[in-house]
């Protein structure tokens, strides 16, 4: 899908890889809560599955007996680990100033995470950008998390707008936009490399949301 941003009035932003940089904390917790149960799995594979929603990852990793006989205990094993590691996550370069300069815009901008409540609150507090934010939602929100729409479509509807454009980091962000329909821009701070990202239909690749700002005349002038 081409960004044809004409009629976009909001931007839905993915936080973990797009605003926070969260995807390689995210394997390594992940990787602890598997090898913690004696199921050890390469950090790269773990890492190519990061974005899609945490009740998918384990089947999509290690298969459907891994998912039936330990999802949950992995699960928790994955957050307790994060957590530990949450100091450490830190917004990447010019995630807040893209936000305020959305908003200066005149878009409506909402955080579209399917991440836990508790993940979300730590990225908000450490971007500080409550204030430009029209709507947020969590992983708790919906029942059917990332690749499927149903993220962007609640975030969409809370703020209010009508057409949107999705900014994310990963092919599920892309799948998962498409389905709304939205043009998906995509950065590459998650760690996907840019091919990947355009093989799933990404229509631009930045490499962090300091590279979209800088974009951004380029593209809005488009409108
Ligand atoms: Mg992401």
């Amino acid at each position: 899908m081409s960004a044809d941003l004409n009629g976009v009035d909001t931007v839905l932003l993915d936080v973990d890889g797009t605003l926070v940089d969260s995807n390689y904390w995210h394997t390594i917790a992940w990787q602890l809560a598997f090898a913690g149960i004696g199921e050890p799995q390469s950090a790269w594979r773990l890492h190519d599955r990061i974005g899609m929603g945490g009740d998918r990852l384990v089947a999509a990793v290690a298969g459907d007996r891994v998912e039936q006989e330990h999802g949950d205990e992995l699960r928790k094993a994955w957050k307790d680990r994060y957590d530990d590691l949450l100091d450490h996550v830190q917004p990447l370069p010019g995630a807040a100033d893209l936000i305020r300069e959305l908003k200066r815009r005149g878009l409506a901008v909402a955080l579209a995470s399917s991440g836990r409540p508790d993940h979300l609150e730590h990225a908000r507090a450490r971007l500080g950008v409550d204030d430009c934010l029209d709507a947020v939602t969590t992983g708790d929100d919906v029942d059917s998390s990332k690749p499927a729409g149903d993220i962007f479509a609640l975030a969409l509807e809370r703020a209010g707008g009508d057409s949107a454009l999705v900014v994310g980091d990963s092919p599920w962000d892309v799948e998962a936009g498409h389905k709304l329909p939205a043009p998906v821009i995509t950065l590459r701070s998650g760690g996907f490399g840019e091919s990947r990202l355009r093989e799933a239909g990404a229509s631009e690749v930045f490499d962090d949301p300091a590279d979209l700002l800088a974009g951004l005349e380029r593209l809005l002038r488009r409108r």
